[in-house]
């Protein structure tokens, strides 16, 4: 069975740099799934389709040309890299991950990641849902403040002018959103390994969560 490592957590805790470093470093292959919905509701807005819309943000997610090369994001063959990772990309994201149906269209795509040599998955489901036999699953946290802090250094560096205290409220409304919704909602999976990465670099935890990996595999 190939192996996949989840890596679940909230908004803006450090999922993507921490499960892509891992990727990395262990040569397997790397899941970005928030991506996935990210594309699915750009492509609905872009054939006219309303978030609202569920059978028809369904429909687009089921046969969604999306491309992975490196850290850029393909629709067919235009790269929808910047144009997905706005914050408003995330609310859409949001929007249209809260439809059952979207979330049914979007698993056999994420199932196909799941390749030799291995898997790092990061997501909001990837340990409770998509892949719920993955031998190691972690649940990264950051406290609100800290994941603010990260945020608005990225989005100062882009050019965005924006204040904590304001990034905070918006994180924390997507956290409430994603923890309460009926579907898939937020969660860590009763097996999952709770990390609090508030003060460790980026490398230090992906010490961690190998050094995880290494105890759980019979190497
Ligand atoms: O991880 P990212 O910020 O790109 O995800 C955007 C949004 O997509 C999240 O706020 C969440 O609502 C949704 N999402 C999800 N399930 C996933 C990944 C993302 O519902 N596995």
């Amino acid at each position: 069975c190939i192996p996949v490592i989840c890596v679940d957590g909230p908004t803006a805790s450090g999922k993507g740099s921490l499960a892509a470093l891992t990727a990395q470093r262990l040569g397997y292959h790397f899941l970005d799934s928030g991506a996935l919905y990210r594309v699915s509701a750009f492509a609905a807005t872009r054939a006219g389709v309303s978030l609202d819309d569920a059978a028809g943000v369904a429909r687009i997610a089921r046969a969604l040309p999306v491309q992975f090369e490196g850290d850029r994001v393909f629709l067919a063959d235009e790269d929808v890299s910047e144009a997905i990772r706005t914050e408003a990309g995330g609310m859409a994201a949001s929007k249209v991950s809260a439809h059952p149906e979207v979330r049914a269209a979007l698993l056999a795509l994420q199932h196909g990641f799941r390749q030799l040599p291995g898997l790092v998955a990061d997501g909001r489901d990837m340990g409770t849902i998509v892949f719920p036999d993955a031998p190691l699953k972690i649940y990264l946290t950051a406290s609100a403040r800290h994941r603010a802090e990260r945020r608005h250094k990225q989005l100062i560096s882009k050019g965005n002018s924006t204040t904590i205290v304001r990034i905070q409220q918006d994180l924390e409304a997507r956290d409430a959103r994603d923890m309460s919704r009926p579907v898939a909602p937020l969660k860590p999976a009763d097996d999952a390994r709770l990390l609090d990465n508030s003060d460790l670099s980026i490398e230090e935890s992906a010490d961690q969560v190998i050094g995880w990996w290494q105890g759980t595999r019979p190497f």
